[in-house]
């Protein structure tokens, strides 16, 4: 107790007295959890462009949704993320797995935290989850890193045991978009329904590709009785070339 308090008082003693770094290259930079000049650059913010629903580019065009969200309105009512995935962002996804944990977490909620609608719907976070397997593996789930940073940056709740992930599924990656379906299709389930029924749930997850792992989620969200599930995450993987590698 007495150590754990002595760790805190020291980590906060240094947050004062080192200078902040690029969240990207380390340089000293003036604000903390945000880039240098050069590596702010090489980010392609995506912010509130795209489809106001899936969030996809849009061509140029006066419309605000896409075709695809006209004729079908997709299960998660609105798909928001930070920056588009390319070698940067990727870093920052690495790490948040394998290396500056905390740091990273708190860049992603910097920048992600203003694309959550959060007045008036009472939302609650809600990071995808790992598989238990694959959990007792890594120690932690990244994206519930970033939805306690998330929550604690807007005083918003986040619950990472709502969602349960029943079925260990492969990597998707190299698989076509049905195939993807396919593999995630039942893995998810809401472990307290009494917990989203009537109610905005915001899901939190790193990178996304295809989309398929989160509307697995908000399929069994909405079958617990969620009134509207949107997703937010940091990156976003946007040309096709990046989805087969
Ligand atoms: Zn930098
Ligand atoms: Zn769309």
């Amino acid at each position: 107790m007495v150590a754990t308090l002595i760790r805190t008082c020291a980590r906060f003693a240094l947050d004062f007295a080192l200078p902040p770094r690029c969240a990207g290259c380390g340089t000293i930079v003036a604000e903390v959890h945000s880039f240098c000049a050069d590596c702010w650059n090489k980010v392609e913010f995506l912010g509130e462009s795209g489809c106001r629903t899936c969030g996809l580019l849009l061509e140029a065009t006066e419309a605000q949704t896409c075709g695809v969200c006209l004729a079908q309105p997709p299960r998660i009512a609105r798909t928001r993320a930070a920056v588009a995935y390319g070698d940067l962002t990727r870093s920052l996804a690495i790490w948040l797995k394998y290396g500056r944990k905390v740091a990273t977490a708190r860049t992603m909620a910097r920048y992600m935290a203003p694309l959550i609608q959060a007045e008036g719907s009472d939302p609650i976070l809600v990071p995808v989850p790992l598989h238990r397997a694959r959990l007792w593996q890594r120690g932690f789930n990244q994206s519930v890193l970033v939805a306690h940073e998330l929550a604690r940056r807007l005083k918003v709740r986040t619950d990472p045991l709502v969602l349960r992930r029943l079925k260990r599924t492969p990597p998707l990656k190299g698989m076509s978009p049905q195939q993807r379906r396919k593999t995630v299709a039942g893995a998810f389930s809401v472990a307290d329904k009494s917990a989203v029924a009537g109610k905005t749930v915001i899901l939190i997850d790193d990178v996304l590709t295809t989309g398929s792992t989160a509307e697995a989620c908000a399929k069994a969200l909405r079958r617990a009785g969620a009134s509207r599930v949107e997703l937010i995450t940091w990156a976003r993987v946007v040309r096709p070339s990046q989805l087969m590698r």
